[in-house]
């Protein structure tokens, strides 16, 4: 029906403005704050993490390079070196205390002249200059300053830093005699990585600067896995190992990663920290979610609200358009329509028809009387029984100032007069009252529908029989 079409199409219409006005500035909101996310990450965050790591690498090893200082000025050990390295058990006491006192993981001294590497339990080799591991004393003597941080993979926990500071010990002259120093995990800069790790799912790892993972929480990587090689990284590895530090984008899989790198120069090391940016997005995707939730919740409401009232408003304008004021009655307007359908339905569903149209008799006189007033009362009062006394079927309308119209369905000329007679007997005997000097009573014309009637020529036959009872001289039933 076009009238339900065009209420719902405004309730659509409304829904879809919300909807498109909810959508927009949430998305809208959503990428603003996504750009800033990643904003925040690239200039601030990521920057800052590697920042911090840096700044707690450099201050763990602030005391190691001071110990192992103190131990390569300390006369005894020089003397003892000098001394052509006699008394074992004084080298053992010595690396001890300096182990205890200080706790570190290990101290050592290793001579140039022997080659003998010292620690706290005794001789723990000799050194080579053929064994690749033991190049890092070879190289000493020729390293430019006093003191080479060193960074070993710890065979116990591969993933936790271990850092050697080797310092160079020289005779009172100035002659390279050794290298003493200390070996000590950093816990702290291990502990930090673990805290980002857990916290914000960063990826945070070294390499060294041919590009092979060095420190990994993944430890089976370590050594063996190259970043030139990585499925991902690969693709800027190469800017990466180039530079010094920066920030870099690549895509894993269907992940965006944000790179940030720095070179730390005290362990040759580059310090990569990895961001998937969908992680970081996560909040905000799902305060999106949420707040598209919430609007639909509001758009269903307001659609609800708004169909509901746009409905009960439609409604009562109708009635309004439809209903007369003073009987409640269908008015003429809306009579002419359902009699046109009723018409058309005649041999469907309505198998027969009658009209019946009645007048009050002398309204006007009650008018002159007794007032407008009782005028009106009686109108509503012959209205209201006449209504009473029909079938739910019939419609009746008030045709015009003191007449009405009834449409009789499925009813024969015979019973509709029969019906009016009754009506009109009802009038008589509850509307007039002992002592009234005007008698209230109605005339009624009933016409039964013939094939090829047309409303008109319908209502004018009923007409001419409503004439006639008056005619006849009013309060009767003509048909
Ligand atoms: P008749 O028996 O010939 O019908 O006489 P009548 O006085 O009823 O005259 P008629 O039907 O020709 O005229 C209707 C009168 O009813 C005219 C008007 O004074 C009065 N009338 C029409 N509408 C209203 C109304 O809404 N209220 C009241 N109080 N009077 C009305
Ligand atoms: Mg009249």
């Amino acid at each position: 029906m076009p009238r339900f079409a065009s209420r719902w199409k405004l309730v659509l219409i409304l829904g879809a403005i919300l909807i498109a006005g909810f959508v927009g500035v949430n998305l809208a909101n959503y990428l603003v704050s996504s750009q800033s996310v990643r904003s925040a990450l690239i200039n601030n965050e990521l920057p800052l993490t590697s920042n911090n790591i840096y700044s707690e690498i450099q201050a763990s090893l602030l005391r190691p390079i001071y110990i192992s200082s103190l131990m390569a000025n300390d006369t005894f050990l020089k003397d003892w070196v000098i001394e052509g390295e006699n008394d074992l058990d004084k080298i053992t006491r010595y690396l001890t205390e300096i182990q205890k006192k200080y706790q570190v993981a290990s101290t050592f001294l290793v001579s140039a002249k022997t080659l003998r590497y010292y620690h706290t339990k005794g001789i723990l080799k000799t050194v080579s200059p053929n064994v690749p591991k033991d190049s890092w004393f070879f190289t000493m003597k020729s390293h430019e300053g006093n003191y080479r941080v060193d960074v070993d993979a710890n065979e116990a926990n591969r993933n936790q830093l271990t850092i050697f500071v080797n310092h160079k010990l020289h005779d009172f002259d100035g002659n390279f005699i050794g290298v003493t120093g200390l070996g000590l995990d950093v816990v702290n800069v291990a502990a930090m990585i673990d805290r980002y790790t857990e916290n914000y799912q960063r990826n945070i790892y070294f390499v060294d600067r041919q590009g092979f993972i060095k420190s990994h929480h993944d430890e089976s990587m370590i050594d063996t896995v190259n970043i030139l090689k990585m499925p991902g990284v690969d693709s800027v590895a190469k800017e990466l190992l180039a530079g010094d530090n920066g920030f870099l984008i690549y895509h894993r899989d269907r992940d965006t990663i944000l790179l940030s790198y720095r070179f730390i120069p005290e362990l040759n090391w580059f310090l990569l920290v990895e961001q998937p940016e969908d992680v970081a997005l996560e909040p905000l995707r799902r305060a999106l979610f949420f707040n598209l939730l919430i609007s639909a919740a509001i758009t269903l409401l307001v659609m609800l609200i708004s169909g509901f009232t746009v409905h009960r408003f439609q409604n009562h304008l109708e009635n309004m358009a439809r209903t007369d004021k003073l009987t409640g009655l269908f008015n003429r307007q809306y009579f002419d329509v359902l009699f046109a359908h009723v018409l058309s339905n005649v041999g469907r569903h309505t198998q027969q028809l009658s009209l019946a149209l009645f007048d009050i008799d002398y309204l006007k006189q009650v008018n002159d009387r007794e007032g407008h007033l009782s005028g009106d009362q009686l109108i509503q009062s012959i209205a209201l029984l006449a209504r009473e006394h029909i079938r739910k079927n019939d419609v009746i309308a008030r045709w015009g100032g003191d007449e009405f119209a009834i449409l009789f369905q499925n009813c024969d000329a015979k019973t509709a007069v029969q019906l009016m007679d009754k009506i009109r007997q009802r009038i008589l005997a509850t509307i007039n009252q002992e002592g009234d000097t005007l008698c209230k009573s109605i005339s009624v014309g009933v016409a039964e529908f013939v094939t090829e009637d047309t409303c008109e020529t319908l209502l004018s036959r009923a007409d001419a029989q409503l004439y006639e009872a008056k005619r006849k001289g009013r309060n009767r039933v003509e048909g």
